[in-house]
């Protein structure tokens, strides 16, 4: 969380829902998330080691693995934004605009930092979407690409918001 943030965050929790209250505490954790772990499952039935949240690398990806220098991020799509016309979380809210979009434009422009970061370490990065766990055999599909396909092939959507 943001220390610029911070007034304006406690303004709004005010305003939240305990369902609210508890989703935007677990995106601030955003560790071990539902998605999250439904990916690490998927990845584990597969057969691949991984290791998690490395803490040496820029934005702590989710899933690493090291000996292949590719890395997985799993995005709430709301939190982070998603842009897809099949997406039903990654909208934004329709009270409070000015302050939502604020925030979820910084976090994604924070992603698309971490992304660039690691790609100039030369790491492949993958971000997999919140929405995307729910088909997992097309999901399992797209890991084993990302994880079989060439080192220096990023195929992720996020490179659009490099700048
Ligand atoms: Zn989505």
């Amino acid at each position: 969380m943001s220390v610029d943030g911070e007034g304006d965050d406690a303004h709004v929790a005010d305003k939240m829902t305990p369902e609210q209250r508890s989703a935007n505490m677990r995106a601030v954790r955003s560790k071990n998330t539902a998605p999250e772990l439904a990916v690490r499952r998927l990845i584990h039935g597969l057969g691949y080691r991984y290791r998690l949240h490395r803490k040496n690398l820029p934005g702590r990806p989710d899933v690493v693995f090291g000996p292949k220098r590719k890395v997985i991020f799993v995005h709430g799509c709301f939190w982070h934004g998603h842009e897809d016309a099949r997406c039903r979380g990654g909208g934004r809210p329709k009270s409070n605009v000015a302050f939502w979009d604020a925030k979820l434009t910084r976090n994604k422009e924070r992603d698309a930092e971490r992304e660039a970061a690691l790609i100039a370490l030369g790491w492949s990065v993958l971000t997999v979407w919140e929405c995307e766990t729910v088909e997992p055999l097309k999901l399992k599909e797209r890991l084993v690409q990302f994880l079989e396909g060439r080192p220096d092939g990023d195929q992720s959507p996020m490179q659009k918001y490099r700048r």
